[in-house]
Parts: structure tokens; sequence; C-alpha cells
């Protein structure tokens, strides 16, 4: 497969470099974000390299469709199935690895004041 050679979330996702998966199907895979936010924060990123998650929807619905059921799944298999899923888009809105991921966020009541 080929992908841009300076993006972790490829190699994690090709395999190049090793991540502890907590789940996958065949367009996407799961791994705890390193700085975890609440008890419960799973990163789901697409297999494929898509910068964000418009161009993935664009590009790939069914697989944005997947992603969102790996999200669910996570949640139930670590949590009690509830969960925020967030995709930060863009610098300002939080953005840092441009290789689309969804925030899978939860394992207690969480607030609403990402300002
Ligand atoms: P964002 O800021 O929305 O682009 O989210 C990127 C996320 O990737 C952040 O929450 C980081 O903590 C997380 N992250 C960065 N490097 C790693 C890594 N090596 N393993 C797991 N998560 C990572
Ligand atoms: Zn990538």
């Amino acid at each position: 497969m080929s992908f841009p050679l300076d993006c972790l979330f490829c190699s994690f996702a090709s395999g190049e470099k090793s991540v502890d998966l907590v789940g996958q199907n065949g367009s996407a895979v799961a791994f705890r974000d390193i700085n975890p936010q609440a008890p419960l924060h799973v990163l789901v990123i697409p297999r494929e390299h898509y910068a964000d998650v418009a161009t993935l929807a664009g590009a790939e619905p069914q697989v944005l469709a997947d992603l969102v059921t790996l999200a669910q799944e996570v949640a139930l298999d670590q949590g009690d199935g509830d969960y925020r899923l967030v995709f930060n888009s863009g610098p300002t809105a939080g953005q840092s690895v441009y290789h689309v991921h969804g925030h899978v966020l939860g394992g207690k009541r969480l607030g609403w004041t990402p300002a």
C-alpha cells in the first residue's frame, strides 16, 4: 500500500509501526490516544489516507460509515456503549494530524465546553 512517507497514522494502519489495536474492520482501525482526554479516548482511522472527514465522506462514504460503526463497537467493548465522536477539522479546530481520525470519547459524563 502506498502512503505519505511522513504520515504516522498511515504507518499505524499499515502495520509498519506497531500500535495496540483495540478494534478493526475492513476499512478502519482503532487505537488508544497517546494523550487521553477522557477515561475512554480511542482514535478511529481509515486504513487509507484521507486528510479530513469531508474529503473522506466525498471520496468513500462507505468507509466513513465503517469508521462510525467501529467507533460504536469500541465504545461497547470498552465501556457502556455511550460515546462522543469528534473530528477536529482544520488547525483552528485543533486538527494536528492530517490523516482523518475520529476521537471516540467516553467513560464518564462528558462536559460540553470545548472553548
Ligand atoms: P487532532 O489534534 O484532532 O489532530 O488529534 C490528533 C491526536 O493524535 C491527538 O489527540 C494526539 O494525542 C494523538 N496522537 C499523536 N501521536 C500519537 C501516537 N503516537 N499514538 C496515539 N495517539 C497519538
Ligand atoms: Zn495517512
